[in-house]
This record gives C-alpha cells, structure tokens and sequence, in this order.
C-alpha cells in the first residue's frame, strides 16, 4: 500500500479543480470560469487497490497584497513543504508571465519533488509544446513533465501511474469512501461563495466571505410528528441542517446580497442548496444570514474562524 500528499499548485484558472474532480470521479472542488473562486484549499482523495492519493486543492497563488493573502501565502508554503508531491499545473494557452515567475521562485524554496503539468493540450497545436517544455525545464528541475488535458482526462492514468512512484509505503489514512476530508464546512462555504459570487460578483468582487456555523445531520424520522410511521434510514432520507453567516463589509452590500424583497439572497440559497444536495447526498436545510462587518478582512479573530472552518 502507497499513501501520501499530494499538493496541486498554480496560477487561477489553470483547471485545478477540473483535474481534481476529473481524476476523483466525482465533483468535490469547484469549477468556475472566474479566477479565484477557490479561496481556502479542498482535500480530495483517491482510493485505488495501490493506495490512496491525497490531494491538496491549494488556493490561487498571487503576490502578498493584504492580510488575507499573505496568510494564505503562509497556509500554501506549509502545504507544499509537508506534501510528498507537488503537481505544478500551467497552462498551455498562456504565455509565461509575472504570476508564473512568483510561482517558480516560490517552488525554487521547497525542496518537495515537483512534476510539471502542462494542461489543456487539447487547445493548442503540438508543435508549440516542445518551446513550452524546454522552457520549463530551465526554470526548475521537475521529476516528470506530463502534457494533459484535465477537461478530456488525456494522460491522467499515466499522471496517476507516476504520483505513486514518488508516494511512500503506508497504510491508508482515510477510510475508502472519503472524497473530501477538509472539514465538510470548508466546502460547503465554498458552494455558497461561489453561488454569491455568480450573481453579485460585479458589484461585490471581493468583499463576501461565508461562515458556517452550524451543520447537523438527522433522519427524517426523528422529525416525524407522533402518529406518523418512521421511513426506512437510507441515506436519501437524511437530511442536514446548515446555518451560514455571509460577511459582507457596507451596508449596502448587504442590501445587494439579500436582493429586492429578498429575491437574491433565495436564488443564491437555492442553488447553493441544489448543489449541496447533489454533493452530500442528503436532503438539505439551508438557513443564510448576511451580517455587515467592517474590514473583515483586516479582523483576525474572524479570519481564524473562517481559516478553521
Ligand atoms: P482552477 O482555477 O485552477 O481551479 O481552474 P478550473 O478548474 O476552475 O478551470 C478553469 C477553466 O479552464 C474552466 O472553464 C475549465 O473548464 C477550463 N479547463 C480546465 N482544464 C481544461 C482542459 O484541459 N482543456 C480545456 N479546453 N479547458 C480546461
Ligand atoms: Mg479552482
């Protein structure tokens, strides 16, 4: 049995979360076509008869700009150091830029073995690779250097086949139907953020962030009204009770988050909730307040909280 860590890093919108949930089978992180929406890291994990990969989604990766980033940027070097891999993913669409030398200096300090990955070679011509790669290699010494293409799958079993070789001798750390171990809180205020997000993003960009404060699991029988007969305990019968506070910094965000007689605040809690639905396969409960915080970003003890989810 092989075991271990394996940190996913790059630029946003490289397809990080696309190769993760095409490598789980099943949707853990989040796709968007909008930079930045994985702001705090999603474990996922896959369980084969080899082993058990253990991914570690990292947030976007930018120069320090305020507090926020700069702790993330501490989060991110103590994920990469404790990896036992790291997967530096690019894309081939991209010309090389500012982000992607902040990156390679960041990676230059940790002396984990690192592979280059070099996603959506469905878009580009094949010609136009071998620059990429020898450029690349320059850069930074990588174990290996795989072409992909998340979206497709395109060389992820060869992908797999590799992470192994640099993963060590051990038993399983998580039980096999774990998919996502980050704490169920960090996923679900990333659904709820990126729903937000989809709709208010022009106006509110960067200044929501989601708390969850309470999350409880029951059966529907134990809601049953006496007289009624229990149903059978499946697990399509449970149903979990989330209670989330969005931060948000004026007064009138709050305004344009809760909507024209709250028509916003209910589309943003009802896809949220579809989705959660569909990724924790229960029935869901979800009770979403917004609350005004100055400077939230600036406050500690609220980003601890949010940091801790
Ligand atoms: P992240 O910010 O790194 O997590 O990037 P995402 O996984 O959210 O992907 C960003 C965008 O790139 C999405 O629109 C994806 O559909 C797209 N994308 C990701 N991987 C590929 C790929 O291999 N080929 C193509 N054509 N698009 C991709
Ligand atoms: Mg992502």
């Amino acid at each position: 049995m092989k075991c271990g860590y394996v940190a996913l890093i790059g630029r946003p919108n490289v397809g990080k979360s696309t190769l993760l949930n095409n490598l789980l089978g099943r949707k853990v992180s989040i796709i968007s076509d909008k930079p930045q929406t994985t702001r705090i890291n999603i474990l996922g994990i896959k369980t084969t008869p080899r082993g058990q990969i253990i991914f570690v989604d990292t947030p976007g990766i930018h120069r320090p700009l305020h507090k926020l980033n700069k702790r993330m940027m501490d989060f991110v070097e103590y994920t990469l150091e404790t990896a036992e891999l790291i997967c530096l993913l690019i894309d081939a669409t991209q010309s090389f830029g500012h982000g992607d030398a902040f990156v390679i200096d960041l990676l230059k300090k940790i002396s984990t073995p690192k592979f280059l990955l070099i996603n959506k070679i469905d878009l580009i011509k094949k010609e136009s690779l071998l620059p990429l790669i020898d450029r690349y290699r320059e850069l930074l010494e990588f174990k290996e250097i795989i072409p992909i293409s998340a979206l497709r799958g395109t060389n992820l079993p060869l992908l797999e086949e590799k992470i192994y070789e640099y993963l060590p001798e051990s038993e399983k750390l998580y039980d096999d139907d774990s998919i996502s171990v980050q704490s169920q809180k960090f996923l679900i205020a990333e659904i709820i953020r990126e729903k937000i997000l989809h709709h208010v993003r022009d106006e509110l960009p960067y200044v929501t962030a989601v708390y969850v404060e309470h999350i409880d699991q029951e059966s529907q029988a134990s809601t049953l009204k006496t007289g009624e007969l229990p149903q059978s305990s499946s697990p399509e019968k449970k149903i979990t009770h989330i209670r989330a506070t969005i931060f948000v910094e004026k007064e009138n965000h709050r305004k344009i988050i809760i909507g024209r007689r709250g028509q916003m605040i209910k589309t943003i809690g009802m896809q949220a909730r579809q989705e959660l639905e569909f990724i924790l396969g229960t029935k869901i409960f979800l009770e979403l307040r917004v609350k005004v915080k100055e400077k939230w970003r600036d406050s500690p003890n609220l980003l601890d909280l949010i940091e801790q989810q």
